[in-house]
């Protein structure tokens, strides 16, 4: 091919790439496809074909690849975060020509895409760091996409984007979401959620199962129910599906044979790194990681039960008089008042990032492109966006009117499930510790009046006082 037929080119055909050049295909843009191993490329086109004649075109040689897409040109990538972007990036860019516009999909630390971003105007190239979620599926039907760099390198994908997006009541679920690398730093947040969201499942599953005794068929009755109110949302709504598969190698449900250890693959980590670095409070997303990482000790764990369980203290201590309807809806309840902390904390952090780097971003705007395509869509998300827009300038989820009166008509039967699973010896980190931020946060007066004492004491750290201004020290030894 020496003319050039493509409206976009797109690079790394493993699951995301190639169901995304897919999904721009039949949105009617034709596209050039290419891959390091050939046979991802022969797949594609394959694909392409059986699924309706797609205008997509595959390359072996990166050359031919570059000069069989328009100019200007817009490249995107899909491989392996980290060095394959960059070698990606090498054997690409020396065949572009400046004006052209390289947009990496991957989930990369928004770091690397700040350095490329400087490294690819060095040589005229426009850079684009473009967070896309919603797994193979989302990527095919379409998914929810976060891209950040120069309004200008939007520009030249915005008319795909907004086709090839999920689309929701209010739009496309794209929108440029800011300077830099902020479209890879608002998709490790949304993983960062998406973590919390998980966590926070898991625990209303094992209460439900382990305190109140329901059986898979009964929860997956109840997450069905659940999926039919305030929690709708995919993950309420596969979580449903997950109880009801039947095991294909033997007995009962496949659920109860999945070993208890959870994988991860970064984005949770990097969550919990900035919270950190921004001195943001992200208890219910920190729980999660941590629960993973407990999670993965699995031999520790069956070997410490089994000490305890030589000192009397079994696995679960047996609850008494449960009564299972009130149970179940106790634990609805505590799921949301907890998934809102979750939020807060994560919109929390955006906000902070925003304000440290001058990005700018629209938290409202970045709640609608959430509401499809992504693995935390969800009706509440709506809910989200409309906070915002009633107070763009709101210091917390929790304060907004809606959200603020949502948690005080939940808060008694929150307390009530983390109480029943502390008594029960069950875990639920992130429950419990959405609820200790909630009670930190709305508390006008903390005991840390204390704590300033003692940095005075032993350090002359110094403290204000709550009725003078300026900062104070005291002797406090010879007072004592
Ligand atoms: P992946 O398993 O992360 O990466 C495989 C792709 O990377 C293949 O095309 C592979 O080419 C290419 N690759 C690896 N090393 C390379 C190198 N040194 N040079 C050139 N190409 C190289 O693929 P994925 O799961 O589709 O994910 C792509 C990106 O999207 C990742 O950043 C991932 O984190 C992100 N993401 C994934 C999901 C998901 O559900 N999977 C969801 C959202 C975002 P070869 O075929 O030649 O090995």
């Amino acid at each position: 091919a020496d003319a050039a037929v493509s409206r976009i080119g797109l690079a790394g055909l493993a699951v995301m790439g190639q169901n995304l050049a897919l999904n721009i295909a039949e949105k009617g843009f034709p596209i050039s496809v290419y891959n390091r191993s050939t046979n991802k490329v022969d797949d594609t086109v394959e694909r392409a074909k059986d699924e309706g004649e797609l205008p997509l075109t595959g390359y072996y040689d990166p050359k031919e690849f570059v000069m069989s897409i328009q100019k200007p040109r817009s490249v995107i990538i899909l491989v392996k975060a980290g060095a394959p972007v960059d070698q990606t990036i090498a054997t690409l860019s020396s065949y572009m020509e400046p004006g052209d516009c390289i947009i990496d999909g991957g989930n990369e630390w928004y770091e690397n895409t700040e350095r490329r971003a400087e490294q690819a105007a060095a040589k005229g190239l426009l850079y684009l760091g473009m967070g896309v979620s919603g797994g193979e599926e989302g990527a095919r039907r379409g998914p929810s996409l976060m891209p950040g760099g120069t309004p200008e390198a939007y520009s030249y994908i915005e008319d795909v984007v907004a086709k090839v997006a999920a689309q929701v009541d209010d739009g496309p679920c794209v929108t440029y979401v800011g300077p830099g690398g902020s479209g890879n730093f608002v998709k490790m947040i949304h993983n960062g959620i998406e973590y919390g969201d998980m966590q926070l499942i898991s625990e209303a599953y094992d209460v439900l199962k382990t305190v109140g005794g329901l059986t898979n068929q009964e929860l997956q009755e109840t997450f069905e129910e659940w999926n039919k109110g305030e929690l709708d949302s995919f993950l309420i709504e596969i979580t449903a599906d997950i109880f009801s598969v039947k095991d294909d190698k033997g007995e009962g449900e496949l659920v109860d044979k999945i070993l208890d250890k959870t994988g991860m693959k970064g984005t949770g980590k990097w969550t919990v790194q900035q919270a950190a670095e921004l001195s943001v409070a992200a208890p219910t997303i920190a729980a999660s990681l941590d629960s993973r990482f407990l999670s993965g000790l699995k031999e520790e764990r069956v070997a410490a039960a089994e000490i305890f369980a030589q000192y009397g203290l079994s696995d679960v201590i047996a609850a008494q008089n449960i009564d299972k309807k009130q149970l179940v809806d106790d634990v609805r309840k505590a799921l949301y008042a907890s998934k809102i902390c979750s939020y807060a904390q994560g919109m929390n952090l955006i906000k902070a990032k925003s304000l440290e780097k001058g990005w700018n971003l629209n938290l409202g705007e970045l709640a609608r492109i959430w509401k499809g395509g992504c693995i935390i869509r969800a009706s509440f998300l709506d809910r989200i966006k409309q906070a915002y827009d009633r107070n763009d300038k709101l210091a917390s989820l929790l304060v907004d009117p809606e959200f603020a009166k949502e948690m005080v008509s939940r808060q008694a039967a929150w307390r009530r499930v983390v109480g029943l699973a502390i008594e029960a010896g069950i875990s639920t980190p992130g429950m419990s510790t959405s609820l200790a931020y909630f009670d930190t946060y709305r508390r006008g007066r903390l005991p840390a009046n204390l704590v300033q004492a003692q940095r005075d004491y032993f350090g002359a750290h110094t403290y204000e006082r709550v009725d003078m201004d300026g900062a104070y020290h005291t002797d406090w030894f010879k007072i004592a």
